[in-house]
């Protein structure tokens, strides 16, 4: 899925220069990624706008006192609630399109009703309002910055709205009225021009941006895949020996540190050779799966490491580890085998597959190599084989005599 995107972004990143919208996968994952920080945006340029639309309030009294309280509740009692509504619906995070549409209807009200102000007023200033109308599109295009489509359709309808009441204004010449549509036509363009800039480069820095992290987390991924391979044995999907080493020299230095006890199991398959012999080499594979299978079941998933350590041998890090909880994983792993059932005729002890396992728990102190451990389960192991197989052995705790406990 991620890979998708990723192609997908790249096939955005070389679309023409005129195509602002990206594919559809590509723009949800923008609008998910950005619609917090736009409405922000959009709710503070739109207090902004309004406090700066509700001072021009004391030029409405300096220039046409007649209506100079028409004018007043219309910028205070009318534009101002309807703005903070449209302002407050923003907030909630809309959908892309009405957001948009949200900003674009109080761009278009405040356009409406300064028209309606300076139109209703004969005082003979009151059309040098409609010079001041550019700031309109200026706020719509550049300060709200409102998607290109929208940016368009309100700047045509904001053109519209102050033709018809520029054209129907008797008290203006002619001239006039043909300069300051002029005037306001060409700041339309302009910030039409600034408003496709300003869109352009956001979604590009966006696409690079996603792409620099989609890719990280693909170079991410695989190396976590490469990882996991490097230390897996690809037989049984246990850990491989090189990861045992690792984890080993780690575990023994916590060890240390914490004074805690570590345990150890080496678990080998009885008559194993005779199994092969008997059900061929496929069969036999099959037959250590099942058992690398078991003896994950019997021991602690967080804490304990299973290893293939070698052809049909498996071994068991316990950290944190007692003698006696060593030796119950020990029976448990070596009596839950033996109940699988899997069949092994040919096996001079038993009909069916079995293992001897060699245990040892060490308190390890500084000086001490952990191949100390290893070589007390191996001896363990040892015993158990030349005690008759399918049977536990756990060294004692403390280097002398081994077998302390041969369990069967
Ligand atoms: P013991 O009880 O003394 O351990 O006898 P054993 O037959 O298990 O021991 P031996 O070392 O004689 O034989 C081990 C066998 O394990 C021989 C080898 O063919 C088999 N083996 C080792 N690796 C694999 C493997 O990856 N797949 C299969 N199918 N067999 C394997
Ligand atoms: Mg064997
Ligand atoms: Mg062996």
């Amino acid at each position: 899925m991620k890979e998708t995107l990723l192609s997908e972004v790249e096939a955005n990143l070389l679309k023409p220069w005129y195509r602002l919208r990206f594919s559809p996968a590509v723009e949800t994952r923008f609008e998910t990624d950005t619609s917090i920080q736009r409405s922000k945006h959009l709710v503070l340029t739109g207090i902004v706008a309004l406090i700066i639309y509700d001072l021009f309030v004391f030029y409405d009294y300096i220039f046409r006192q007649e209506t100079w309280s028409i004018a007043a509740w219309i910028r205070l009692g009318m534009v101002t609630p309807v703005g903070l509504a449209c302002l407050y619906c923003v907030s909630r995070h809309l959908r892309p399109a009405l957001r948009e549409a949200m900003m674009a209807v109080a761009i278009l009200i405040a356009m409406l009703f300064s028209n309606v102000i300076f139109y209703v007023s004969k005082s003979p200033y009151s059309f040098l309002d409609t010079f001041a109308f550019g700031l309109i599109p200026l706020v719509s295009n550049v300060v709200f910055s409102l998607r290109f489509a929208f940016a368009v359709v309100t700047s045509l309808l904001c053109g519209l709205i102050m033709a018809a009441f520029v054209v129907a204004y008797q008290p203006m010449a002619f001239e006039v009225k043909v300069y300051t549509l002029a005037l306001f036509a060409s700041n339309v363009v302009f910030t039409l021009l600034a408003n496709f800039r300003l869109e352009a480069s956001e979604r590009q820095s966006y696409l690079l941006l996603l792409r620099k992290q989609l890719r990280a987390n693909a170079a991410q991924a695989e190396y976590q895949a490469l990882t996991k391979i490097s230390i897996t044995d690809p037989l049984t999907g246990v850990a491989n020996r090189r990861h045992f080493d690792n984890v080993l020299a780690q575990r023994w230095e916590a060890a240390i540190a914490k004074q805690a006890m570590v345990g150890m199991l080496v678990i080998d398959i009885d008559y194993f050779k005779f199994y092969n012999d008997r059900y061929g080499h496929l069969q036999g594979d099959n037959c250590l799966r099942q058992v690398a299978l078991e003896i994950q079941q019997h021991v602690r998933q967080e804490d304990d490491l299973v290893v293939r350590y070698g052809g049909e041998e498996f071994v068991v890090l316990l950290p944190n580890a007692s003698v006696s909880s060593t030796y119950q994983a020990t029976e448990r792993v070596r009596q839950g085998i033996e109940a699988l059932g899997l069949p092994n005729e040919d096996a001079p002890n038993s009909p069916v597959v079995t293992v001897s396992i060699g245990a040892a728990v060490i308190r390890p102190v500084h000086g001490m190599a952990p191949s100390a451990l290893i070589l007390h389960a191996d001896e363990a192991l040892y015993q158990a084989k030349r005690a008759g197989r399918n049977r536990s052995v756990l060294a004692p705790l403390h280097e002398g005599p081994l077998v302390t406990y041969i369990a069967r």
